[in-house]
């Protein structure tokens, strides 16, 4: 699988998922630009070592995805978008009779409006090169609920409409939008809430992976970012040319329940 000379934008991409599905599509040839809110050294540092690492040019671009003018603006400043990942996201959880309007708001804005924005600018670029690729990353919380992750799941779900609209609106031109829907993913964050998690239900690390966190997967496994990553490249490849507007599961089982 080669995605020599395609150029893939991944939002929200200087950790986790996103970084690791960037990883993969340079280890197949891509070139790559990530992006988040931050425009430090080490954020550069990651293009820098992904461009040595696999031999394709990497760039960093600072863009807020909670902002539409910097959404649209994160994909002109690419100039050319033949890959892009929507990736972007954050979390808080509440029950919605106490849940802040603000987060509500940044949620819905991150996880679901940056990806209305960034389509509708790299679409065109797409169909000027009659071809493309756009890979949401939405969740398990796509497909079903959990209680306290209103908006959370609100936003999933939106995301998972969006790309079955883009399918139909790019169908039959070179173009496919999927989403992914990732069970529990062991990234940096959620790595972090494991000692807390440790403490608090006075059980070990493997016991706190397998009886609290990974409650509702049963494989009792994390997915792993170089497994969504891997998912990510096969959307790309001419197997999946027919494949677009559906989602593809990677959570252990958790959405057959
Ligand atoms: P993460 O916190 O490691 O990554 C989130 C990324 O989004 C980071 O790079 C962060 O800098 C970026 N980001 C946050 N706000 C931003 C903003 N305003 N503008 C630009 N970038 C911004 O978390 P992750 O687990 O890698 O999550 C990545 C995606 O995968 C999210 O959409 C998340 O909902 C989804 N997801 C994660 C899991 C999991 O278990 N980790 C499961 C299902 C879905």
């Amino acid at each position: 699988m080669s995605l020599n000379g395609k150029t893939a934008i991944i939002t929200g991409s200087n950790s986790g998922i996103g970084l690791g599905i960037a990883r993969e599509l340079a280890r197949a040839g891509a070139d790559v630009v990530l992006n988040s809110f931050t425009d430090r050294d080490e954020d550069h540092a990651l293009a820098r070592d992904i461009a040595a690492e696999f031999g394709v040019t990497a760039r960093y671009i600072k863009a807020d995805m909670s902002k539409g003018d910097d959404c649209r603006a994160l994909i002109t400043q690419a100039g050319t978008c033949d890959i892009l990942v929507n990736n972007a996201g954050i979390q808080h959880v509440c029950p919605i009779d106490e849940f802040p309007t603000e987060k509500w708001d940044a949620i819905i804005a991150i996880n679901l409006t940056s990806a209305f924005h960034t389509t509708a600018i790299a679409l065109p670029m797409m169909r000027k090169a009659g071809w493309g690729r756009i890979v949401n990353i939405a969740s398990a919380h796509g497909l079903t609920a959990s209680p306290y992750k209103s908006a959370y799941v609100a936003a999933k779900h939106g995301i998972v409409g969006l790309s079955k609209t883009t399918a139909l609106e790019t169908a039959g031109q070179g173009i496919t939008c999927n989403a992914i829907c990732p069970g529990y993913v062991l990234t940096p964050l959620v790595e972090a809430q494991i000692p807390d998690t440790m403490k608090k239900y006075d059980m070990g690390r493997d016991e706190v992976i397998k009886k609290v966190m990974l409650e509702r997967q049963p494989s009792r496994e994390f997915a792993t970012v170089e497994q969504l990553g891997g998912t990510a490249v096969f959307l790309c490849s001419d197997a999946a040319a027919q494949i677009t507007g559906t989602t593809i599961s990677v959570d252990g089982g958790w959405t057959a329940l």
